[in-house]
């Protein structure tokens, strides 16, 4: 292994990458960065996220750049104002030892005038999101006439969003004799085809074979169908006491959705997609990055940007549209030397996309059983258990207390002491689990069953179906709705079925022993949603059709936490201290389509015919 100055960067870089803990180069810096002082040939780089491509493509531009010109000598492109911004800094770092570098990032939902000025100060480096870098160009704020490098930097990325374009007008701007450099982790057609455009004889390096999965993931799958697949979720995040994770959904709704019903149930979770605004997203990122939250449910495009190496999982809630996307979702975790587990939640339809990924990684699924509750309530008490043996005991503090505790528990043997407190602290988790079903033999089940003429009739016999006179005009979506259940405090635990929301009214299915008692509960607490006043009745009527409502979904039990305050790793309304608190239960669940996310910075039409999937 060489070190950075055996690849011919000068003493200040290297000493700049010792501060940021680089000690030795990664597969694609040992590849790329002396290619790239050696020569001016076009590359072409096989790279996915975390491989360390941003110091890949940053180092040998800092080494050659000529630092007695202002002018701009390189542009890279990045498809997210996240990643641009990350690239901007990572590049400030590497060169705070050269004097008179200058970098400008620019990217839209800013303050343009603002980049502009910092553009005429002059900047060498420009980097920039596509949109916004052409709307400088057009400007005339942005020239880019003497550039001697420019870099796509996730090519990939930037043409699914529907960059083409751009990408185009920025390439036809340049000189034609420059260097290109095209980072990406797929090379799809598309990719190719501005490869073969612009590109004159590119060299070719990869930082590991072709699109390939990093060793250091192990790639599991999970049989469920609509009904179990939040509860697997929630089973999954319970099982792994000390989860850290990203949730991919494909859309902004769906993501919305996963997180409002993670944080209603009490994990520490949050949403992150391009509906939110730069700084709710900014905000959410910065807390995932602290850990104060554990499970970020994101868009593909929402997560681009964000760099945390420590991830223990990547939850595929729904496999992606563009199969060539697995790659960058599992390559969130498994980075810098850790391991990391990638899991998809897939039903029967969904598990034939898993040959053609299996392919492209290299790499075979397990399948794997969803946790059963035992094995939960095994791993929640044995986490407890480590805890209480690795607790410091700051006897100072606890010594005056003591004496009288002491005597108030003097009639308890050990055993006696360790069962109540085993069970004050396990009871809730104990019987949400009790007599949880078996989510594998559930998942093997349609979740619907059809008549012979393919009415839909409710699901299982003993779910009551119930009209409400509220839709999504009213801003009622499943989770709200199942907030407002449980705020009703009917019972503990109880069964809620599918939901169907509808514009100006929905229904939703709960556990038939309970009939009379939700009529009661609503009649008697007079809720009100919105200002307005809520009506529900039981309805015999049949759901017709082809299956649920939009903004249709399964409700699946209340959590511990949503009657009485949480098990281990939720949120407990009488614990501030709980493990897994969430830092934004009280956040309103946020309007937005159900439309893929294309991240909020440089909003685009077009693409290339690959628009996916609206609904
Ligand atoms: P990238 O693929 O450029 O997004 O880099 C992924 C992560 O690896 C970032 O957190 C980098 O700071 C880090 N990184 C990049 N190169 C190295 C290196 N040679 N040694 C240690 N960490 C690195």
């Amino acid at each position: 292994m060489s070190t950075f100055i055996e690849l011919g960067l000068r003493e200040e870089i290297s000493k700049a990458l010792t501060d940021l803990g680089y000690e030795n180069p990664t597969v694609i810096q040992e590849k790329a960065i002396p290619q790239l002082i050696a020569s001016t040939q076009d590359l072409k780089a096989f790279a996915q996220t975390g491989t360390g491509k941003t110091a890949a493509f940053s180092l040998p531009i800092l080494q050659q750049l000529d630092v007695n010109s202002k002018e701009t000598q390189a542009i890279i492109l990045s498809p997210t104002r996240e990643l641009a911004v990350q690239i901007g800094k990572n590049i400030e770092e590497f060169a705070k030892y050269i004097k008179g570098v200058r970098t400008t990032t620019v990217y839209g939902g800013a303050n343009i005038d603002e980049q502009i000025r910092s553009l005429k100060k002059g900047s060498q480096i420009v980097v920039g999101t596509p949109g916004r870098t052409v709307d400088l160009i057009k400007r005339r704020a942005l020239k880019l006439g003497s550039i001697r490098w420019i870099v796509l930097d996730e090519a990939d990325e930037m043409l699914n969003m529907g960059f083409k374009d751009e990408l185009d007008q920025v390439l036809e701007v340049t000189p034609k004799e420059k260097q290109t450099l095209l980072f990406s982790a797929t090379f799809p057609k598309e990719v190719e085809a501005i490869a073969k455009n612009y590109m004159h004889k590119p060299i070719e390096i990869t930082s590991g074979q072709k699109n390939e999965g990093s060793d250091d993931v192990s790639h599991e799958y999970y049989v469920v169908n609509e009904r179990t697949r939040y509860e697997a979720l929630k089973r999954i995040a319970d099982v792994n006491t000390d989860i850290y994770a990203i949730v991919f959904c494909r859309t902004r709704r769906e993501t919305q959705e996963v997180a409002n019903n993670l944080i209603k149930d009490g994990y520490s979770a949050d949403a992150l997609h391009g509906d939110l605004s730069q700084g709710q997203r900014d905000g959410v990122m910065d807390k995932f990055r602290k850990k104060s939250i554990q499970i970020l449910v994101a868009t593909d495009v929402a997560a681009r940007g964000l760099d945390v190496t420590e991830l223990t999982h990547v939850i595929n809630h729904k496999l992606p549209d563009q199969i060539e996307n697995y790659t960058h979702r599992s390559g969130r975790t498994g980075r810098a030397g850790k391991k990391g587990i990638s899991i998809a939640l897939v039903n029967s339809k969904e598990k034939g996309k898993l040959r053609p990924i299996e392919r492209i990684i290299n790499k075979k699924f397990i399948q794997t059983n969803i946790p059963s509750g035992k094995e939960i309530c095994q791993n929640q008490l044995m986490h407890l258990i480590d805890k209480v043996q690795n607790a410091e005991v700051n006897t100072s503090q606890i010594e005056e207390f003591l004496p009288s505790i002491y005597e108030k528990l003097e009639g308890l043997d050990r055993e006696q002491l360790i069962q109540k407190f085993v069970s004050l602290e396990f009871n809730t988790f104990l019987a949400y689990y009790e007599n949880a079903k078996d989510l594998n033999d559930l998942a093997s089940s349609r979740g619907d069953s059809r008549d012979s003429v393919g009415r839909v009739r409710p699901r299982d016999e003993n779910m009551t179906r119930f009209f409400i006179n509220l839709g999504r005009k009213d801003d009622l979506n499943p989770a709200r709705l199942i907030g407002l259940i449980n705020e009703q405090r009917i019972t503990d635990n109880i069964e809620i079925g599918a939901i169907d929301i509808l514009d100006t009214f929905s229904f939703f299915e709960l556990d038939k022993n309970f009939e009379g008692q939700t009529l009661t509960a609503f009649e008697e607490n007079e809720p009100e949603f919105n200002g307005r006043g809520v009506n529900i009745e039981i309805t015999k009527k049949e759901r017709t059709g082809g299956g649920r409502g939009r903004g249709g979904a399964r409700g699946g039990k209340r959590s511990p936490s949503g009657s009485e305050g949480g098990g281990f790793g939720r949120k407990r309304s009488d614990r501030s201290s709980s493990p897994r608190r969430s830092s934004s239960s009280d956040r309103k669940p946020r309007a937005g389509g159900d439309r893929p996310d294309r991240g909020t910075a440089d909003k685009k039409t077009g693409g290339f015919g690959r628009r996916r999937r609206e609904s």
